[in-house]
C-alpha cells in the first residue's frame, strides 16, 4: 500500500491512515439517474477500509472480469478532529481539508447484489476503490456550501456538481456519521457523487478539479 495523505504543496500530513465513509444518494440528479429514493431523515452511508485508497495520480487499474467500473467524482473531506455524536459546529471546526475522490463501483455487481437484496460491500470498497488527491487546508477553502467539483473525460465534461446541492450538506453529514461511526483524525469522508455516473474504459483520461483550488489528472490502465 503505497498511500499517504497529502497537502496539495506536496507536504505530508501528519494524520494515519484511517476509514473513508461515503455516502449514497446526496444529489437529486444522481437520485434520479439510479431510479432510486431520496433518503430524507438519514444518508445512506458504506465505508471503504484504508486499502481502498490509492493517490489519485496513480493509474488507474479496473479489476478484470467483474463488469462495468463507474466512476462517481466527489467532494473528499479529511478529518483533522474526532467527531462522536457532533453538533453541526464541531464537525465543521473538524474539518481539516478538502480533495476530491472517485468512489469506484462496479457497477453490474452491485446491481446483481441489489437485486438479491444482498450487501453490496464488494462492488463499493475493492482493493484501489478510492483514488483520492492531495487535499487543500480548510483555511484556504470557499464555504463548505458553495464548493464546485468537475470531471472531464478525453476532454468532454461528465459530472459536475456544486455542494450547495447536497441534500445533507457537508456538517449535517458528518453529525449523522458520528452518530453511528466515530469519526478519527485521518479519516475521510466522501459526500456523494453529482448526476452524470458512467463507465470507465482503458485509456481514458479524466481531469478532476475542485474550484480553482486544485487540478488532477488521471488515466485508465
Ligand atoms: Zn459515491
Amino acid at each position: 500500500m503505497n498511500y499517504q495523505h497529502h497537502w496539495a504543496d506536496g507536504e505530508k500530513i501528519d494524520l494515519p491512515i484511517g476509514k473513508t465513509v461515503c455516502a449514497g444518494l446526496n444529489y437529486a440528479l444522481h437520485i434520479q439517474e439510479m431510479n432510486s429514493q431520496a433518503s430524507l431523515e438519514e444518508p445512506v452511508l458504506f465505508i471503504k477500509p484504508a486499502t481502498a485508497l490509492r493517490p489519485l495520480g496513480d493509474t488507474i487499474a479496473i479489476p478484470s472480469g467483474r463488469g462495468a467500473v463507474h466512476h462517481e467524482l466527489e467532494i473528499a473531506v479529511l478529518i483533522g478532529q474526532t467527531l462522536c455524536n457532533a453538533s453541526e459546529s464541531e464537525a465543521a471546526q473538524a474539518v481539516s481539508g478538502l480533495g476530491i475522490a472517485l468512489d469506484l463501483t462496479l457497477r453490474d455487481l452491485q446491481s446483481e447484489l441489489k437485486k438479491a437484496g444482498r450487501p453490496w460491500e464488494k462492488s463499493k470498497a475493492f482493493d484501489g476503490s478510492c483514488p483520492l488527491s492531495r487535499f487543500v487546508p480548510i483555511r484556504q477553502c470557499p464555504p463548505l456550501n458553495r464548493l464546485n467539483i468537475q470531471l472531464l473525460i478525453n476532454g468532454e465534461c461528465k459530472q459536475q456538481g456544486n455542494s450547495g446541492d447536497m441534500l445533507f450538506p457537508i456538517p449535517r453529514l458528518l453529525t449523522e456519521i458520528s452518530r453511528y461511526f466515530t469519526l478519527l483524525p485521518g479519516d475521510v469522508v466522501l459526500t456523494g457523487t453529482p448526476d452524470g455516473v458512467g463507465p470507465l474504459a482503458s485509456g481514458d483520461v479524466l481531469e478532476l478539479s475542485l474550484d480553482t483550488l486544485l487540478k488532477e489528472k488521471t488515466s485508465v490502465a
